[in-house]
Parts: C-alpha cells; structure tokens; sequence
C-alpha cells in the first residue's frame, strides 16, 4: 500500500520529496503529505486530501526549504481520506513527525492508554498513535529518539514501515519496519529512504532493504547505522541496483496484473490479519460482532454486485447457504434498482465492490435502504462511497488494485467473506466446534498455498502458448467452483479479448455441448471435492468429443490426469476454500494468453477501473 519517501543530505529536500512521491504514484493513494525542518529549525507539515499535484498546489505558498525531510502518500485504512487523517503525524507538542505504511492492530488499547493520560488525537488514524507513544517515551524515560522507537515498537502489534524526524535533531531520520517495505538509499554524503527503490534509482545504485523489526538510522555525515528493536547492530548489506525505472514501478514485473496475482499471499495475509486470531481458533470481524443481532435474526441475506464482485458474491451464496443456513439470493446491481424487489423485514443487504464507487451497487444500496434494508458493504477502497453509503460493512485491506482486471481484490472479497460466514455460523451455531476450528485454520493456511500455485507460473505460462490463437474457450465448474469458472472465464475475456463461456459442468449437455470440438479448449475446475466424481463424468462427456481439456486438479491427483490433455494441481484445502487456490491458475493462464497476443493486459480497450457510471 502506498508510499513513503524520505531525503537527508545537501540538496534542497522538497523537490527530491515531490518527485519521490510522484514515483510512487503508481501504487494507489488518497491523500499526500510532506515535513521539512527548515534553516530556522522549524518542523513544517503540509499535507492533503488528493493527489500529489494538490499538495504541491497548496505547499508552493509555504516555506518549503531544508534539507531534511519526510513524504507520504496515504491509502487510508482507518479514518477516511481527509487533510487531518494524511500523513505526516505531528506528535502531540509538535516536535516530532512520522509517516506510517501498514496497519497498527492495537491502536485502539494504545489509544485509549494514552488519551486516559491526557493526550488528544488530532486524526482518526491507527498511526497518530506511534509518534505520541514515541514522543511521550522520550520525555518520561528521557532516552533519544531512536531508543524511544524502540521501545514504542515493542508495543506495537502490526504492520508499519515508518520514518520519524525531530525538530530537536535536523540531521537525523529514524526509520523502521515490519511486514512494509523500507528501503535506504546510500549517496555520496546523502541518504534516501523510500517504500520501494523507485525514488532512489535515479540518485544512487547502493542501497540496503531493512528486514522486519530493523530500525535505520540515517545521520548527517555518519554511515548508515542499523540496529534491530533489542539494540544489537547489524551489519548492513549494501545491495546494487540493477534495474530500470519503468521495471521499478510494477516492482519488477512487466505488468501491474501479473505483479498484483504475485502479491496474493502477502495481501490475503493482510486481509486475515487481525481477524484470525494468531493460533487459528477464531474469527473476528468487527461488522459482524457489531450486528449480531441482526445476522442471527436474518431472514434472507441478498448480495448486490457487479462483473467479478458478483462472482465473489456467488461463492458468498455458497459459504453463507452452507454454514449459515441462511437463504441467500445474488443479484446484478444493475437489475436489481430497475425493477421492484421485495424486501422484508429482517433482510439484510451485502454490497460488493473493489471500488467503493459503483455506479449500479450505490443505486442498488440506496433502493435497499429506501425499503428499510440493514446494508452490509465489502469493500477495498477506505472512505469511498459505498462504505459511507452502507450501515456496517469489512474491508479487504489488499491494496490499491491498479491492474483494470481484478484478480487480489476477488481473491480478497471471497476470504471476508469466508469469514463473514464462519463468524455468522459460529455465532448461529449451525457448524460444530471442528468443522469451524478446521475451516478458521484452512483459511490461515490460504496464503502460502496461494503461494504454491504461483510456483508454477512458469509451467502455465508455457501452456497459455497451446492457446494463444483459440478463437473460444469454456469453463467449467461445479458448486464452489462454478463461481470460479465464471470468473476465469471473464478474465480471459476482459484481456486477451478471446470469446470465453462459463458454466455449471452438468448443464453443457443441456445445449452448449454442441459448441464442443476438437478446436475447442475447455478449462475444468476438477478439484477433489463432494461432487468430484460428477464432474469427471462432464470431462469425459467433453473428450467424447474431441475438446481439449485443461483441468485444475487437487495435489497428487491421478485419475483426472489420466482423461484431461493438460493438469494443473493446486494444494489441497476445506471444500468450501478451493475457489480461492483454483482461480489463481486461471488469473495465470488468461494473463498469459494476453500477453502472447500483446494486448494491453492492465487497460484492456474499453473497460475502466472503477464503474463510476451506470
Ligand atoms: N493505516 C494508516 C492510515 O490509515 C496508514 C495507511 C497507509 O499505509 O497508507 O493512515
């Protein structure tokens, strides 16, 4: 998420800071913010809702002068985009500022520690919190600021990557890390600081990736000194760079696309966090907690969405009908506000989108809360419209998601809500102790299986040259994984531009079997499941007929391998997870078809990103 860049050296500050953060542009952001410690030691913070050309706009008037400061762009993930919550965070007497990636999981008890001391909050960030424990550590223990950073960290449970600078000191940066990138710059009697090497390339080819719980500590005329949150100093190892610019911004990938299915572990590992308690026992989202009456007195739940979310929302049918005993109905945004839906009391309304902004899913919630709906909203994108629209709702904290066809923001929707419906079915009792600790503790497992899969992109890229020049494709799937094939299917469409079909396995005999030949590639999601055994009948049904298959199979599976043209195994995991692990391959093949066929993998002709219009 987002970015940070920081600069200590002779030139002017500002400019390396604005142009650093351009850099880091491409990651996604709402807001930007800047601190300089200007000539006359003062520590001055600019900051605002917006993009980096508005904070330039608003700091151009101000005294922008020093060299030595730190820069910020935010991609809010508590308190909404807004002047007051952007970063830097000034501490409560002002002399010091910080700038924060991640997510501070204990915020709230920390918060509440401090404001029972006294201290006033000025944002409504889960980061505000670390520059007042600094400053406050400083001033009771009396210890400089990089042992106070220290021992702030080790009250800290999260993510951050941050950077702090102090009037008191203008020839000082403190940084440090954990699970968020930090990366130093090393110049001639200068240093860089920045999320990602971006900012840094074009100054300097030396530079030192900090590991988690490092904290760097970069002072004017002196080496770069690391040190880990117990105070023994490590050796840094100083690293040349070897790549371009333009490979720097999808972080070595050719295309964002392909960099965000490769980010899939680490952002469904940020999507869990906090949520999933650390010995995998329990499931904790807020939204539900909140509103537990109102789940376990649900009459219906109704899932409004569009193009992949409405894929996600499927499965959701699937989790929430299975563990919740729930009915469940699924419906296009689009159709639903233009006709006149029944809506009864004890309904309740889940709206899904990446997003936050579709046009169609705002009109749909707006209809539903018009009939007295309880609104529950699933989004990615903090303090868009729709999680103000809705009464309640869970983020997926994946990420901003650039590439137009989504792949982590799907993967992220179905695990909220494989949680939403473990936390409703453990509150509902309608699973059993076991099946709940085994599902909580698959879903944990998710990532590094996710993981996996993505060890054999080579292999699927190689297969994708089979299929380059097929003019159609069909995708097939049973139960969990009929979503799934639905959503490998539009992938394909959304970037290769290959006409593709989805549907349930059993139904091509009902009519779209006809299509079947031997010029027909037909992707099966054939993974060891309740309704298995059907679903290798349906493959024989299409190799009757000459179609050439392509079928994703469970780890160490042999019969399928025997009957399909081309395997792909994925880790074994609960029923009710494998759309989550079989669509990785399919984000895979679809990525690498397009490719082949040079197409504009991340703004495919005609689509945009986000659906702001009906
Ligand atoms: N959690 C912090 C916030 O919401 C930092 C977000 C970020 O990584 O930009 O302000």
């Amino acid at each position: 998420m987002c970015g940070i860049v920081g600069y200590l050296g002779c030139r002017d500050a500002y400019p390396v800071l604005i142009k650093g953060l351009h850099r880091l542009e491409y990651r996604g952001y709402d807001s930007a913010g800047i601190a300089l410690i200007s000539g006359d030691n003062e520590l001055n913070v600019y900051k605002s809702k917006g993009k980096v050309a508005d904070l330039e706009r608003f700091a151009e008037s101000k005294d922008i002068s020093g060299n030595i400061g730190i820069a910020h762009t935010r991609w809010a993930t508590h308190g909404e985009p807004n002047d007051a919550n952007a970063h830097p965070h000034y501490s409560q007497s002002r002399s010091l500022a910080l700038i924060h990636n991640g997510i501070i999981e204990n915020y709230t008890s920390l918060r509440a520690e401090m404001e029972s001391k006294g201290f006033t909050f000025r944002s409504n960030t889960d980061t505000e919190v670390i520059v007042y424990l600094v400053e406050y550590i400083m001033q009771t223990n009396r210890v400089d600021l990089c042992t106070a950073v220290q021992l702030a960290l080790h009250q800290v449970v999260g993510a951050y990557a941050i950077a702090l600078i102090s009037k008191e000191n203008p020839d000082e940066i403190i940084a440090a890390r954990k699970s968020s990138p930090l990366v130093v710059g090393i110049g001639e009697d200068e240093f860089f600081l920045a999320s990602d090497a971006t900012p840094i390339v074009e100054y300097t080819d030396r530079v030192v990736y900090l590991n988690d719980e490092e904290i760097a500590i970069l002072r004017r005329g002196e080496a770069l000194k690391v040190l880990n949150l117990n105070n023994v100093e490590i050796t840094p190892e100083i690293k040349k760079l070897a790549v371009n610019l333009s490979q720097l911004e999808k972080g070595g990938f050719p295309h964002f696309m392909l960099k965000e299915i490769h980010e899939q572990p680490r952002t469904l590992q940020n999507c869990i966090r906090g949520r999933i308690n650390m010995e995998g026992t329990n499931v904790v989202l807020s939204g539900v907690i909140d509103n537990r009456e109102k789940f376990l007195q649900a009459k219906r739940i109704i899932i409004v969405a569009c193009g992949t979310s409405w894929h996600a929302a499927l499965i959701g049918e699937h989790l929430i009908e299975d563990l919740c005993r729930i009915p469940v109905e699924v419906e296009y945004a689009s159709e639903f506000r233009y006709r006149n839906p029944v809506i009864l009391p004890g309904d309740i309304v889940i709206a899904i989108s990446q997003s936050g902004e579709t046009a169609d899913t705002l009109a749909a919630i707006e209809l539903a809360k018009s009939k007295g709906a309880f609104i529950y909203g699933i989004c990615n994108a903090v303090g868009s419209s729709i999680p103000r629209a809705t009464h309640s709702g869970s983020y997926i904290h994946v990420g901003p998601e650039i590439g137009v066809a989504s792949t982590k923001a799907f993967t992220g929707q179905v695990t909220v809500l494989s949680m939403l419906a473990l936390s409703i079915a453990r509150q509902k009792d309608t699973i059993d102790v076991d099946t709940f600790t085994r599902l909580v503790k698959e879903l944990q497992d998710i990532p590094n299986k996710i993981a996996k899969v993505l060890e054999q992109a080579e292999a699927i890229r190689d297969l994708s040259k089979t299929f380059t020049y097929a003019h159609n494709f069909i995708y097939l799937g049973r139960g969990y994984n009929y979503p799934a094939a639905l959503e490998g299917a539009l992938k394909l469409k959304e970037i290769s531009y290959i006409h593709a079909e989805g549907y349930p396995a059993a139904e091509m005999k009902h009519g779209p079997i006809a299509l079947i030949d031997a010029e027909m590639p037909v992707v099966a999601i054939a993974t060891t499941d309740s309704i298995y055994e059907k679903t290798i009948s349906n493959i024989q049904e299409i190799k009757a007929r000459k179609g050439k298959v392509i079928a994703i199979v469970s780890e160490g599976d042999e019969t399928v391998h025997n009957i399909a043209d081309y395997c792909i195994e994925v880790p074994r995991t609960a029923e009710p997870l494998t759309p989550i692990v079989a669509s990785i391959p399919l984000q895979l093949l679809a990525y690498y078809i397009a490719v082949n066929k040079g197409r504009d993998v991340d703004q495919p002709r005609n689509l945009a990103k986000s659906v702001t219009v009906e």
